[in-house]
């Protein structure tokens, strides 16, 4: 079983006036089967989190260590950690212009399996994660994320993670611009793969209703650059009662 060991991570941005913390000190272990919601507020650091796990080239790790089965992703590159099995659905996903939709997922399954999928099996697997996804088959021959809508976006995410099969898989916001009929979709994807048992999933979210299709094992609150409270459900069920505000006294 992978595990995933986020420990006392710092990270900065190069913001006008120098180096800028933005996570300060994060913890957390997150294990293949399963599913941590880590909650906060706007400007708290959540997609730095996640950013900074997949290896975005602008945050600065200044301390601290994440490993997967021990070694150390940190150390890897953005392609190394993708082949170990981290996925990042990101909270804004970038146009990928003159790359189909179709292309992209098989050169990324490509690359993470270290062979070609059988084009046929291959061909199967993708026409049914897209309809389990109620996606148009046409949506294949479209430019990655070029003039999607909010909704294609996450669908695009949930789809390249139901066939990337990752060990770790970060959901950044994946319910943020969703409509009740798409969230209950993206939802229902996401717990498709939850439900192998071979994926340990980081469900970022702002909002408490994604949450009512995913259910967490463990909800973590995230207010000024770590975790400042773990617990069940339960705790979700007090922030959507009471809000972040008694976590946020010094600020999100
Ligand atoms: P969240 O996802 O919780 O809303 P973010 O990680 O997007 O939070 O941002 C956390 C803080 O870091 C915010 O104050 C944001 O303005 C700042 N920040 C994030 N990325 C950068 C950047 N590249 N340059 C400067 N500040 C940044
Ligand atoms: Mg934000
Ligand atoms: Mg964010």
């Amino acid at each position: 079983m992978a595990t995933l060991e986020i420990r006392d991570l710092h990270v900065s941005v190069e913001a006008e006036n120098g180096p800028r913390e933005i996570l300060k000190g994060v913890d957390l272990v997150v294990k293949q089967g399963e599913t941590h919601a880590i909650m906060g507020p706007n400007g708290s650091g959540k997609s730095t989190l996640a950013y900074s796990l997949a290896g975005h080239p602008k945050y600065t790790i200044t301390s601290g260590a994440v490993l997967l089965d021990g070694e150390d992703v940190l150390a890897m590159t953005v392609d190394e950690r993708a082949r170990a099995g981290v996925f990042l659905a990101m909270q804004y996903p970038v146009e990928v212009p003159g790359v189909s939709v179709s292309n992209f997922l098989r050169t990324s399954a490509t690359a993470i399996r270290g062979e070609a999928p059988k084009l046929r099996t291959w061909v199967k697997e993708v026409k049914e994660a897209m309809a389990g996804l109620q996606m148009d088959p046409a949506f294949a021959e479209r430019n990655v994320n070029e003039g999607f809508s909010g909704g294609e976006k996450k669908r695009h995410e949930i789809l390249q993670m139901e066939l990337l099969k990752p060990k770790i898989a970060i959901l950044d916001e994946t319910d943020s611009g969703l409509d009740v009929d798409a969230l209950r979709v993206v939802s229902e994807g996401v717990n498709r793969v939850r439900e192998t048992g071979e994926v340990g999933t980081l469900l970022i979210t702002h909002y408490t209703r994604i949450l009512r299709y995913i259910k967490p094992d463990f909800v973590h609150v995230f207010a000024g650059g770590k975790i400042v409270a773990s617990g069940g459900p339960e705790l979700a069920d007090q922030l959507e009662e009471n809000g972040y505000e008694q976590y946020v006294k010094g600020g999100a």
